[in-house]
């Protein structure tokens, strides 16, 4: 036999020592292991009711996949169940890996604003065609798919993807502007520098009400 599985950095072939059902039971342990390929052919361990743990672990990433609300009820209740010991774990992912955990909860929160805009493609199609070609921040005439779409206040820094914070930008400004609000941008053309921050206020408000619920105003 020269299959070989690896899993829970076990690795399963000739060598593994044989564990057959009645040592499991009388050891107390929770698989065994005789060395027999399951009907799928995995050379794997099998749980004491001889379920092949390998297909175990198979069909439940299947049925994760197949059943997400599912999936995000059992985690809830998981989480609602474990309160205290996920805290205690979050603190400590958060004292030994800072950087980390800040980007984490800045992509969580870009996320959650993404959840409540339109992501409608023709809303935003229209939008960026309404900018007439020009480049929201500095005015130059694009070729037609010379513009970026832009988002005035980037998702990374919690910006929505939604109209009114999507406009056309000529690659230059695009790349220049990086992640920065317009407010922060000090290569910001003066000329367009009122109505892009304008702009920028508007949308932080916009995105505020969003979030509590107040609705568009
Ligand atoms: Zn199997
Ligand atoms: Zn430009």
């Amino acid at each position: 036999m020269s299959a070989e599985i690896i899993y829970l950095d076990k690795v399963f072939d000739e060598a593994t020592p044989r564990v057959t059902l009645a040592d499991a039971r009388a050891l107390g342990l929770k698989r065994y292991f005789t060395g027999t390929p399951c009907k799928q052919g995995h050379v794997a361990e099998r749980y004491l009711s001889s379920n092949c743990v390998e297909c175990v672990s198979v069909d439940a990433a299947k049925w994760h996949a197949e059943n997400p609300e599912k999936v995000q009820e059992k985690l809830k209740k998981y989480r609602s169940n474990n309160r205290t010991v996920l805290r205690e774990r979050d603190a400590k992912r958060a004292r030994d890996n800072p950087g980390k955990v800040n980007a984490k909860n800045a992509r969580r929160r870009a996320r959650k604003r993404l959840a409540i805009v339109t992501r409608d493609a023709d809303a935003i199609m229209r939008q960026i065609s309404n900018e007439g070609g020009k480049c929201f921040y500095c005015a130059v005439d694009l070729l037609p798919f010379e513009g970026h779409a832009e988002h005035i206040i980037p998702l990374s820094r919690g910006g929505p993807h939604a109209e009114l914070n999507l406009v056309l930008s000529c690659p230059r400004c695009n790349i220049g502007k990086h992640d920065r609000l317009p407010s922060e941008w000090s290569r910001l053309p003066k000329r367009h520098a009122t109505r892009a921050i304008a702009r920028e206020r508007e949308i932080i408000e916009w995105n505020d009400a969003q979030i509590l619920g107040l609705g568009d105003f």
